[in-house]
């Protein structure tokens, strides 16, 4: 991608990324559900898989709304290597409790960059008077927002203190 000028090509270009980084986790999240033990953990994997099928959806609003060519859309490169080292964590022999715990850490860091990227996006879009816009990517911000808090809240509702025994038992 070349001859970007404008706030509005750079908008553009994120919302592509954003569409591959989501494409990209979609194909991801099953694999980290099957990695799962925790049954809670695993059922809010899947919540979040659906929803990313919406938040996918959301994209394609926009992107019509816009009228933005789906066209040679960039590959978003950091959730590549966030995915790559989630992969790479789920090769290792872990006990079920420590590999929960990490793949929570591997899925928060994916939260974090999505709720980063959104985040800007909302700011962008407003900024540009493309006010649809902002509402649908404010309603998958507030969503990766929840499902990091989920993540939070298993990791710290039992799942690390399980993984720490096990770890010094
Ligand atoms: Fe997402
Ligand atoms: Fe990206
Ligand atoms: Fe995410
Ligand atoms: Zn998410």
């Amino acid at each position: 991608m070349k001859k970007m000028k404008t706030l509005s090509d750079l908008l553009v270009h994120e919302l592509k990324d954003l569409y591959s980084a989501e494409k990209q986790l979609t194909k991801a999240l099953p694999k980290v559900v099957k990695a799962a033990t925790n049954e809670d953990l695993k059922e809010a994997l899947e919540a979040h898989l659906e929803e990313t099928e919406g938040q996918i959806e959301r994209l394609d609003e926009i992107f019509t709304e816009l009228e933005i060519s789906n066209g040679r859309a960039p590959k978003c490169k950091a959730m590549e290597g966030l995915i790559e080292e989630g992969k790479s964590i789920m090769e290792e022999d872990l006990d079920d409790d420590t590999m929960d715990a990490c793949l929570i850490a591997a899925g928060q860091r994916a939260e974090h960059y999505e709720m980063a990227a959104y985040g800007t996006l909302v700011a962008w879009a407003k900024a540009m008077g493309h006010a649809e816009a902002a509402d649908l990517l404010r309603e998958t911000l507030e969503e990766e927002k929840a499902a990091d808090e989920k993540l939070s809240s298993l990791a710290e509702g039992g799942i690390n203190q399980s993984a720490a025994e096990a770890a010094h038992p």
